[in-house]
Parts: C-alpha cells; structure tokens; sequence
C-alpha cells in the first residue's frame, strides 16, 4: 500500500492546472494527483477572441492535456458524473475514484435557455464551440446593429465584452466595413469595470474614439426574435440585427446533484477555499469566492489550496491565505494590450489600478501564456 497522499483534481482549467503544477513541484513524491477533465486540452477563455475573428484554429490555441509531463500527475480525459463529497467518492464514465483529498475546479457553464430567446435569436462567443461558429456569422454580418448584451452575472471576465466591442470594430475596419456596423455593449452596471476607474476611463476613451456605445443599467430578460429586439426589464425594448449574449453562468450540473453549492456556487471558506466538506476544496470560477470569474483569480485561489496542503502534508510552515490578487489583460486592438492588477482580498475594498495599454503589456500577455504552457503542461 501506498502511504502518499492520493489528491483528486476534478477539472483541468486554470485553476486545476496551476494547483496540479504547483502541489507537484513541492511534493512530487509524497503525492499521487489524478488530474480529470472531460476535454482534450486547455484553450485561454481569450483564445476566444481568436476563435470567433477566424486568427487562430482551434488546435493552434489549444494545450493538449496528453503532453502533460508534470511529475507525479496523471492526466484521465474523462466525463465527471457524480461527486460524493462526504465520502469523497467520484464517478466518471471510465470508473470510480476515492481519495484523501478531493478538490473541484469544474468551472462556470453557461445557460443560454436562462434568456428565452436567447438560443433561437442570439450568438455567443464565451463558449469554444460558440466561438468558432461566430466566425462564419460574422463573415456573412456587412451591416446593421452588432449588439453585445450582457443577460447575467456573475460573468466571466468582466472586461471581455468590451474587449470584444474594440476587437470586432477593428476586424471590420480593416474591411472597409467599420461605418456600416453599429457595435454597442449592453451592461447592468454604470461602467465598464467598477473597481478599476483608470480602467474604464481608458475603455470609454477607445469606445469613443472608435465610436462605439457602452449602454448602462440595463438589464436583458429575453430577446424577440421575430422583431429582433432585446426586452430589458423595465419594458424598454433595444433593437439588433446581429445580438451575442453573454449568457447567465451556472455551476455544473454535477456540482449542483453534489449538493456543494448554495445560491448558485460553492461556498468556501475565503483564507484557504476549503468547502464545509473535510478534505474537499473548490477553486475558481465554481466557487462563491469574493472574486471576480478570471483566470487569474482561480489561480491565485489555486496557490493558495497549495499552501494549505503543503503544509499539512509536511507539517511545515505557514501558509499564506488567499490573497484574492490577479492581473487582467485587457486588448485594445492594434496589438496594444493594457493591464489591471486587481486585489479583491477578502474583506477590504476591491481596487484595480490600471497599466497601458501598450505594445510592451501585449508582450507582457504572450509571455503570461508562454509560462503557463511551461508550467502547467512541461512541468
Ligand atoms: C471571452 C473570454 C475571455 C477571457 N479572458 C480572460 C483573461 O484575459 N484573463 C483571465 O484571467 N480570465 C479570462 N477569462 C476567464 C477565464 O477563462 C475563466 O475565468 C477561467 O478559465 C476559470 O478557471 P477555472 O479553473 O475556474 O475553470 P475553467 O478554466 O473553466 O476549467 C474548468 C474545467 O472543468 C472541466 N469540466 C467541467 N465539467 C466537467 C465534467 N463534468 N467532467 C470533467 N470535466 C469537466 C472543463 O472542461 C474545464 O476544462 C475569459 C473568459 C472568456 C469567456
């Protein structure tokens, strides 16, 4: 029998692959972590950009979890059906696992039947496959009203939408087409990214050179196909010809059979993301964490479970809680990148000061990636 410490990871995104690269760079031999997740690799939630403006294929973006060399880490593409987290039992469509300590990344889905409407009359970028089926709408989409609607929070990345607004003016100027196609972004809150003022001042000052509309307090219901217009929930009715929703997320449904979340998410505990389970943990977006839905956060949230186990495995040490910390990229076209280190710890007033945009953050960002591809996959 075995005496290491056998870790299960359900879910290889940010937040599963930066705990898998970090629990076995300190532990390597004292553990045995079995790392699941039901895709073949990991693709950056800003790939999507790429996707839906036809720049990168799908394999181009992609980290295929079968390179993973990382010591002390086995890869399983499987389908995660049922989590006990009592008994911290785990079935899969390839078979059963039980193990010492148990820690879900699964991630946020999305519910795009939330908004009727939504599935008959409007198109997504957030999802890969979403994504790459935009392509071709948007080839075929010369004029009219582009709007961008936000249907739900929390969302992922919150400067994503805006992001996409700047990306897709660019992608149809530079075919001639820029006057023709109206984009606008439909939001619920007043600005672009509350916590960050420098942030948005420098999104409404491109929205406003490039002509684009940010449109506040507004909260979508449903859309109506048929007349093509979004129903905000005063009434107040806001025309399109080509509508892409950010839909409403939603844990997995597997997590919500669990019984591990309440009101939506998982609740954690904020210094070390511990759930009330014992020996089961949750990390990025799945959680109720006081965080923004980001990478970077699942990340942060992810060294942090590290710290926690580390020291309870070797009995060493003090760990450091979660510190809530995450730099977001933010594209502004013409390869200028800018940049918000975001510090959202627990308790305290959330604050993003704001770096860029400049071609030497867009360097900064490639770089980011590079690493993570290093760590995560190379080991
Ligand atoms: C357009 C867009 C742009 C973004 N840009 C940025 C950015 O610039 N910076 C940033 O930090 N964040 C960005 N994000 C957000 C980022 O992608 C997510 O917040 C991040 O991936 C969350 O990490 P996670 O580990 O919690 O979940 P995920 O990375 O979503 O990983 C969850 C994993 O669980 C797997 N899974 C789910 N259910 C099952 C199951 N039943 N069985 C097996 N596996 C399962 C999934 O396949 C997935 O790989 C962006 C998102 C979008 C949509």
């Amino acid at each position: 029998m075995s005496n290491k410490t056998k870790i299960l990871i359900l879910g290889a995104g940010f937040g599963g692959l930066e705990l898998s690269s970090l629990l076995s760079r300190a532990l390597a031999d004292r553990v045995e972590i079995t790392l699941i997740d039901k895709n073949e690799g990991f693709i950056f939630g800003f790939s999507k950009f790429d996707l839906m403006l036809g720049q990168s294929s799908r394999p181009e973006v992609t980290f295929f979890y079968r390179e993973i060399t990382t010591h002390s880490v086995e890869f399983r593409q499987e389908t995660v059906l049922s989590i006990d987290p009592l008994r911290r039992h785990v079935i899969t469509d390839a078979g059963s696992y039980e193990t010492d300590v148990l820690v879900v990344a699964l991630g946020a889905e999305y519910n795009i039947h939330a908004t009727p409407g939504f599935a008959e009359g409007g198109h997504e970028f957030y999802s890969v496959p979403g994504a790459i089926a935009l392509n071709d709408v948007l080839k075929n989409f010369e004029s009219g009203k582009l709007v961008i609607g936000i249907v739900g929070q929390p969302f992922k990345c919150p400067p994503a939408p805006c992001e996409a607004a700047i990306l897709l003016d660019e992608w149809y100027e530079k075919r001639g087409l820029s006057k023709d196609v109206e984009i606008s972004v439909v939001s619920q809150w007043g600005v672009p990214i509350p916590p960050s003022p420098d942030g948005t001042k420098a999104i409404l000052d491109k929205f406003e050179e490039r002509n684009l509309k940010f449109v506040t307090d507004r909260v979508i219901t449903s859309l109506d196909p048929t007349r093509k217009v979004a129903i905000c929930s005063d009434g107040e009715e806001i025309p399109y010809d080509l509508f892409l929703g950010v839909p409403v997320h939603r844990v997995p449904t597997v997590v919500e059979e669990a019984g591990l979340s309440e009101n939506g998410w998982i609740p954690v505990d904020d210094r070390n993301l511990a759930t009330k389970f014992p020996d089961v943990y949750a990390v990025g977006d799945v959680t109720s964490a006081p965080v923004p839905k980001s990478g970077v956060f699942a990340e942060s949230a992810a060294r942090a479970v590290a710290d926690h186990l580390i020291a309870e495995i070797t009995g060493e040490g003090d760990p450091e809680p979660f510190d809530g910390k995450g730099s977001c990229y933010v594209e502004f076209g013409g390869e200028m990148v800018g940049r918000m280190d975001a510090d959202f710890f627990p308790g305290s007033t959330p604050t993003a000061p704001f770096a860029g945009p400049s071609v030497s953050v867009a360097r900064e960002k490639k770089e980011f990636a590079a690493v993570r591809r290093s760590r995560w996959i190379d080991g």
